[in-house]
């Protein structure tokens, strides 16, 4: 017997490093638009101030009733054109309030349309085999 296979993948022996992330306590938010629940840090407040006023709070230390949204413009436009926002906090926004937020909603990326699957067949690498293996 002289038949001497060679395996072509190299194999190698993977270790698998232990990296598991540190649980941590992470304040979760709730979006008042998609109703998904985020670390705090990655919503945008908005804060309804003592006045009545709705404003933005970037740093999440206004005082007042705070609702959380994404940044994502697929959430901040029903909060703001369809009421949410108003619904929350049982206020109906100023002008000027509104302008303000819709002024922000103008520096959200605007999200990409989830493209359709690609269904062009890439074609494949034909591996050639010595051995008869019928493959389609
Ligand atoms: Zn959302």
């Amino acid at each position: 017997m002289s038949g001497k296979v060679t395996n072509e993948h190299g194999q190698r022996p993977q270790r698998k490093r232990k990296a598991g992330p540190k649980p941590r306590h992470v304040p979760l938010r709730t979006c008042i638009a998609c109703g998904e629940s985020r670390p705090k840090r990655e919503l945008i407040r908005i804060v309804r101030l003592p006045d009545g006023h709705v404003v933005l709070d970037p740093t999440g230390k206004k005082s007042g009733r705070g609702a959380y949204l994404c940044a994502k413009r697929s959430c901040w436009e029903p909060a703001l054109r369809k009421g949410k926002l108003e619904h929350e906090f049982g206020v109906t926004l100023t002008p000027e309030d509104r302008a303000e937020l819709e002024a922000y909603v103008e520096t959200l990326p605007v999200e990409e349309t989830p493209a359709p699957p690609k269904t062009s067949k890439k074609p494949r690498a034909t591996r050639t085999q010595a051995s008869g293996d019928a493959t389609p």
